[in-house]
């Protein structure tokens, strides 16, 4: 079926699968909404929270104007004082003393801006984003492993394989379309295995011929086991280890890997290591249950050093599969919107590298060194270091770990911007200015999913009120301060083209992020660009990774890491439970835009704790009573839902609720502020917490 003249083809705004959507005026000022069939992502399907897209476009609660403390002001004035304050900031304070913490809902185009303006202009590297608490265990994976921040397969890959390892992933919550692929690729070939690690009983269970109720915190010593497995059992890949340094070292520490610290009855085991070790075409598939982990890289590179141990990686139907929570949480990665990346998938530590994008931007001065990741931005808010903060379409007083404290801490800062397309959040509150950013439907630009595939996101609709889109945002603050003639742009399509650009001075220098057969797109191509996978240069198109064995550290090997297993952090006699995290269904991070729709609030409609019917009784907590549950960070009331799909003494709570529902379910206020040393990505799984009864006073 041909969609109407009138119906754009756009992109799904919610998980990193990335959904093709066709949207169509309904007649009523609003949208009519379905899957693209032709986009590679989603072949026409769309999960209940795309579908519901049309449901959450009211334009009640939307932020509509400008507002300087509270009330409202014209843009000029408002971009004036931000620019102004900013300016001062840095003049009195230098560069570090300001930051942008922005988020994976940005579009890619956004993306480039705030970070050309903070690494380029300002001088400092003080931007982090809301991906940190999604994926950063899997940058620094791949960085360590293959060189470079590479995802190395597709989605078809997993329809491929002949054994698909899901670990630490509710593929069928969270990325359901994907999830919706595997399962009709296993009816197709009922041959196909599937096997769940989680300590969890997920929706995605229902798919596994194994589930492996690992204990919590325990993937390094099973896929170190695995890695013994292989060398053991004459798995390994001769010709392809080659190609791969340090096998020796990481074998030698696999094979200190305790299989009681696992969790799981032998005869589990030894079918887990045998289906792996006995099959060729193997994918793992992993997200939030690894990298959100105070050993997240580790654990990325244990699940690495087995796919390179035996080759088994970018070839069809094989290869570790990282899948990104946001819709665009890679396309932050492309343009280096973390704290520690330069642009371009290019080394904020490496001079040379430096140079090439100063020269590029034509910058002033470069941040030299990597910035603030997010929990420690927070921190430096807290502590006066920062004194001048701008939060684009995110809201940590509710996501951050620690968020009693982060929103304590911009509470107190000197000064606080928030963009945003909604106007009351726990964190627009906090705001000394707020600036109206446009939504979903009305935004025009590029996003990256999951398998590299970047699309385009168009505007079905006309922006609310006076809202701007957050490129333009920040091209106005930045020209205001004094650097108008590089942030220049018009539109969209000279942003995307400037970043085309880039990637192909990067690509020179060795990146795998090079989409400079774009470097120049007109205005017209931009808008007819269909979706494709990156690389899209002179030297590559699309495909996969690494088959051929060449990788992008300076050698051109592989490198395994050795993995030393490391224990989550311990519960106490005063937190004597450990709270695992997480997403539902239907609702999508703090709700600002789910919770409009009726229909998507159904589901579960409101916070609630999972907790094993063992604690409950020993705690003395009925079905569907309250909980108060606490932790040294802080408290949350929830429902109690009594179920053995948790494992005694690790409960399980949802993310999505804020400080507006009564009562309380942030459950991110428990979560401590406890990171990966390596990538900084904080360790949301394993809370230690305190629960009892709720009595209200
Ligand atoms: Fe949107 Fe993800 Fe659902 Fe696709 S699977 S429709 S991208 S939420």
């Amino acid at each position: 079926m041909h969609p109407a003249v009138s119906t754009i083809r756009t992109t799904c705004p919610y998980c990193g699968v990335g959904c093709g959507v066709l949207a169509s005026p309904d007649g009523t000022g609003g949208l009519n909404i379905m899957g693209d069939p032709a986009h590679p992502a989603n072949r026409g399907r769309l999960c209940v929270k795309g579908s519901a897209l049309g449901e959450t476009l009211d334009r009640q609660g939307r932020l509509l104007a400008p507002r300087i403390h509270g009330r409202e002001a014209s843009w000029d004035d408002a971009l004036d004082l931000v620019a102004a304050r900013f300016a001062e900031t840095i003049a009195e304070h230098g560069p570090d003393s300001v930051a942008f913490y922005v988020s994976g809902q940005l579009l890619t185009e956004d993306y480039y801006a705030a970070n050309k303006l903070m690494k380029g202009f300002i001088g400092s590297a003080n931007i982090d984003t809301n991906s940190r608490l999604c994926m950063a265990s899997s940058v620094a994976g791949h960085r360590r492993a293959f060189g470079t921040d590479t995802v190395p397969g597709l989605y078809e890959d997993l329809e491929q394989a002949d054994l698909v390892v899901l670990t630490g992933s509710n593929l069928a919550w969270c990325h359901p379309v994907l999830f919706q692929r595997l399962v009709a690729a296993k009816e197709a070939r009922p041959e196909m295995r599937v096997v769940v690690i989680d300590p969890r009983r997920t929706a995605t269970c229902d798919l596994a011929d194994l589930h492996l109720a690992i204990a919590p915190g325990a993937d390094a010593v099973l896929f170190n086991l695995l890695l013994a497995a292989i060398a053991e059992r004459g798995a390994v890949n001769q010709y392809f280890i080659s190609n791969v340094n340090g096998f020796d070292a990481t074998i030698h520490a696999a094979r200190e890997a305790d299989p009681a610290a696992t969790g799981l009855s032998a005869e589990d085991l030894e079918r887990f290591l045998d289906l792996w070790t006995g099959t060729e075409k193997v994918v793992t598939v992993y997200s939030q249950g690894i990298n959100q982990s105070e050993s997240g890289s580790d654990k990325v590179n244990a699940i690495l050093n087995c796919h390179l141990a035996t080759g088994r990686i970018g070839r069809p139907g094989m290869g570790p599969f990282s899948v990104t929570g946001q819709p665009n949480a890679m396309g932050g990665r492309e343009v280096g919107g973390l704290a520690n990346m330069l642009a371009c998938h290019l080394d904020i530590e490496n001079a040379t590298h430096r140079s090439a994008v100063q020269d590029f931007w034509a910058a002033p001065r470069m941040a030299e060194r990597p910035g603030l990741k997010a929990v420690d931005m927070f921190r430096a808010v807290e502590d006066g270091r920062i004194k001048a903060l701008w939060i684009m379409c995110t809201n940590p007083a509710v996501s951050m770990p620690e968020a009693d404290r982060v929103a304590r801490a911009i509470a107190g800062c000197d000064f606080v911007v928030v963009s945003d397309m909604v106007a009351e959040t726990d964190t627009t509150r906090l705001a000394h200015v707020l600036l109206p950013a446009t939504g979903w439907a009305e935004k025009d630009g590029t996003v990256t999913n999951s398998e590299r595939r970047i699309s385009r996101q168009r505007r079905s609709m006309a922006p609310a009120g006076q809202a701007r889109d957050d490129w333009r945002i920040i091209a106005d603050v930045a020209t205001r301060m004094g650097w108008g003639e590089h942030f220049a742009w018009t539109n969209p399509a000279q942003i995307y083209a400037e970043h085309a650009a880039l990637s192909g001075v990067a690509g020179r220098l060795g990146s795998d992020f090079d989409i400079s057969s774009h470097a120049g797109i007109t205005r017209d191509a931009y808008d007819r660009l269909e979706p494709f996978l990156w690389p899209q240069s002179p030297r590559k198109s699309g495909g996969r990774f690494f088959g051929d064995g060449r990788f992008h550290h300076p050698d051109g090997k592989a490198r395994m890491i050795p993995v030393t297993p490391r224990a989550p952090q311990s519960v106490s006699a005063e937190h004597p439970y450990r709270l695992n995290t997480g997403r539902v269904r239907d609702h999508w991070h703090t709700m600002t835009r789910t919770g409009i729709s009726a229909r998507l609030s159904r589901h579960l409609a409101e916070p609630y704790l999972e907790i094993h019917p063992r604690d409950a009784e020993a705690l003395g907590l009925s079905v569907a009573s309250l909980a108060r549950v606490s932790s040294p960070e802080g408290t949350a009331i929830l429902r109690v839902l009594v179920t053995d799909r948790v494992a005694p003494g690790h409960p399980f709570a949802p993310i999505h609720w804020t400080g507006q529902t009564a009562p309380s379910g942030r459950v991110d206020v428990l979560v401590p502020g406890v990171t990966d040393p390596v990538s900084g990505q904080p360790a949301s799984k394993s809370a230690p917490v305190a629960i009892a009864p709720f009595r209200a006073a």
